[in-house]
């Protein structure tokens, strides 16, 4: 097993060490190896995903990312910024199906802008498709309109298509996550309005058929996100396309309270990924050693668990990931009253001790 590791920016590089201390400490046999990506590789060559970097990415079964970006880059043509290699690997390792869980642990119920009793234990799970959609239909541009209310005038144009295949696949992904969960499927649309979101709906529907222990509910998105915030205990996998996935992963992702705790997958249809954590590179405390190293080390649990086929290794992060909070150690980000304040290497000591604790038990 290949593990290509690619840290990129800001915290990345921070955070991303105290996870490969995690992999190292669990001693399984995989091979590591890093290259740069995003503002530290257009520094170094020129480019935000050099050939050599997308080579090791392509030849490795999953690859751990950190993040990128820096506001230093902002003024840098699209194709030369840091983010553009995320959709570059996307993009040509096939990642059609991200899955971003949030997961409130217990000991965090306070850090959600919600009351502790709406999200206290909340586990859902977002999938989404990721190379599809409004995001990448063709044709899309600006013209001068030839009809719509303001003919003559400049406008601007984007493409919403999804084809069967692309909703077939997305949809048993969603399918088989339900199973290893409490077998219950949302699939958001716009059904009502939108005819690719018909579609969709009319295919997952098909789909469905191959899956009859599991339960399938339709919910419209302006819905979802209202439900979202509501009851949001009432959803287990939720499987949308990939405008609706982005919008809707980001509201799920802050009823858990931080970004900081928020792992992610992006699989293709050989399994696989690409794993990181939800959130960005945080230019403003990159360097100071206080980034929470939490999201990261879960997702390369997501890792171990997705692409590499060693689910108790997983199960052995979660839990000391759980232990330590318990303990009540935190960083700055989920600090709050009578728990005590550790750095990003601190917080990465902990778990590799928690997990230590349980490979000397057992
Ligand atoms: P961000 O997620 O980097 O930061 C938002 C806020 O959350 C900041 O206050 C930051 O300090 C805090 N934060 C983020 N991660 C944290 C962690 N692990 N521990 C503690 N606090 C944390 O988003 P942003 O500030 O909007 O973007 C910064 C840069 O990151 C930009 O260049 C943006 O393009 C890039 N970005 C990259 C990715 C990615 O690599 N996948 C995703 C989002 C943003």
């Amino acid at each position: 097993m290949k593990i290509a590791v690619l840290p990129g920016d800001g915290i990345g590089t921070e955070i991303v060490a105290e996870a490969i201390r995690v992999l190292e400490v669990l001693d399984l046999r995989f091979e590591m190896e890093s290259a740069l990506v995003g503002g530290a590789a257009y520094d170094a060559h020129g480019h935000p995903l050099p050939e050599a970097t997308l080579k090791l990415a392509k030849e490795a079964d999953a690859v751990l990312f950190g993040a990128v970006g820096d506001w230093k880059y902002d003024s840098l043509e699209r194709q030369f910024r840091p983010e553009q290699a995320i959709l570059g690997l996307r993009k040509n390792l096939g990642l059609f199906a991200n899955f971003r869980p949030a997961i409130c642990y217990e000991q965090l119920t306070h850090a959600s802008s919600l009351k502790p009793e709406l999200v206290a234990g909340l586990d859902i799970l977002i999938i989404r498709e990721l190379t599809g959609d409004i995001y990448f239909g063709q044709p899309r541009g600006r013209r001068t309109a030839v009809d719509g209310h303001f003919p003559g005038a400049e406008e601007a144009f984007d493409t919403m298509r999804y084809s069967r295949p692309e909703v077939e696949r997305i949809a048993r992904v969603a399918f088989e996550a339900a199973r290893k969960r409490n077998r219950k499927v949302t699939s958001v649309d716009k059904a009502n309005v939108l005819e690719t979101f018909q579609f969709w709906k009319d295919v997952v529907i098909d789909v469905h058929k191959e899956y009859p222990d599991i339960e399938l509910e339709h919910m419209y998105v302006d819905n979802a996100a209202m439900q979202l915030v509501r009851a949001p205990k009432k959803f287990d996998v939720v499987v949308t396309g990939n405008m609706f996935g982005d919008i809707l992963s980001d509201e799920a992702a802050m009823l858990t309270g931080s970004i900081g705790m928020l792992p992610s997958a992006s699989l293709n249809s050989s399994n696989q990924g690409l794993y990181e954590p939800s959130h960005g590179s945080a230019p403003d405390i990159a360097g100071k050693g206080i980034a929470n190293p939490l999201a990261t080390i879960l997702s390369a649990a997501m890792m171990l668990r997705f692409s590499l086929n060693q689910p108790q290794a997983a199960d052995r992060i979660e839990s000391a990931v759980k232990h330590v909070l318990a303990s009540g150690l935190r960083t700055a980000d989920i600090h709050s009253e009578g728990t005590t304040l550790v750095g990003t290497r601190q917080m990465g000591d902990a778990v590799v001790a928690a997990i230590t604790k349980t490979i000397t038990k057992s």
